[in-house]
């Protein structure tokens, strides 16, 4: 493991924040998040949890769509209370057949053979075998356990109204409780901020 005395803020405590957080803290990086609600009230609460690699080979998400399921499979033995169902995705929509090989599409029999609870199976399909699903609650609140358990700090219900600025270099954040710093050995390191920038006005 590395160790450093920076330490660093991520503002946002969704699948995106916690996962950078873990990763962070993992590494002996001191490491705040932050967050105006709780963990998963963003997008990430909505989300179906599909980890989707099945796009054509020229979509620019393709090589981090495929590359995923290998860091899902990293994550799942770093943090045994997170999981990932396995159980591939069927996709029947018509444009999506379109551009599939007649080999890689599935029957009647066998969809509802692999997903029995179709009342109305579609006569064809096509079988994403490396496809998976999480529940992104349970994942976001996993990895901000485990971040937690190596050392981060989690503050929620703190809304970040501004930045604070060095140059050309955000250094930290405001809240309405006061400044607190990145890059600092201290956390958290509360005073009045020397420069503000983009700071909205509070109510
Ligand atoms: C209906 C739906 C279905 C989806 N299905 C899938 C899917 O199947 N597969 C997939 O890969 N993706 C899916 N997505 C997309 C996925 O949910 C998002 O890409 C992902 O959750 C984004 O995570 P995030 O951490 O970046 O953002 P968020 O989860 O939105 O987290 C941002 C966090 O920042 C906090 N925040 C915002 N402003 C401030 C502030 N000023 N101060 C402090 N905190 C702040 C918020 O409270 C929030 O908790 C879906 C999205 C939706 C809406």
């Amino acid at each position: 493991m590395c160790t450093t005395e920076k330490h660093m803020i991520v503002i946002g405590a969704g699948i995106m924040g916690a996962s950078i957080a873990y990763h962070l803290a993992s590494r002996g990086i001191k490491v705040t998040v932050i967050d105006k609600d709780q963990p998963s009230s963003g997008a990430t609460g909505s989300s179906f949890g599909w980890i989707h690699t099945t796009v054509s080979d020229d979509a620019p998400d393709a090589f981090l769509r495929r590359a995923s399921v290998a860091d899902w499979q990293r994550l799942e033995k770093e943090i045994p209370e997170l999981w990932v169902n396995w159980t591939g995705a069927l996709s029947y929509d018509d444009e999506s057949l379109e551009s599939q090989p007649n080999e890689n599409l599935l029957q009647q029999p066998e969809i509802s053979r692999l997903e029995p609870a179709f009342n109305n199976p579609p006569r064809r399909a096509y079988y994403a075998v490396y496809d998976g699903a999480v529940d992104p609650i349970d994942a976001t609140h996993a990895l901000l356990e485990k971040a937690c358990s190596l050392g981060a700090t989690l503050k929620i219900q703190t809304p970040v109204i501004g930045f604070l600025q060095n140059g050309n270099h955000v250094t930290g954040i405001q809240t309405p409780e006061g400044v607190l710093n990145a890059d600092n050995p201290e956390i958290p390191a509360i005073y009045r901020p020397r420069r503000i920038i983009s700071a909205p006005k509070q109510p």
